[in-house]
């Protein structure tokens, strides 16, 4: 029998695989939660850390006019 994925200590179980137990198999679950939540606001999050906030002050909104 393979090592459980998440723990890699205890045998696959069958019911659970490829985890040891429904414990393993909900920390692999809360983890692509964590992930699939995570990508779509990352775009979001590095790009409000790039802006510098006395920039964005500083554009030339006269000059557009
Ligand atoms: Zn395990």
């Amino acid at each position: 029998m393979p090592r459980c994925l998440i723990c890699k200590k205890r045998d696959v179980q069958h019911s659970f695989r490829p985890f040891c137990s429904r414990r393993c198999s909900d920390i692999d679950l809360a983890k692509w939660m964590n992930n699939s939540y995570a990508v779509p606001e990352e775009p979001d999050d590095g790009y409000a850390s790039q802006v510098d906030p006395e920039a964005v002050k500083q554009l030339p909104y006269e000059n557009n006019n």
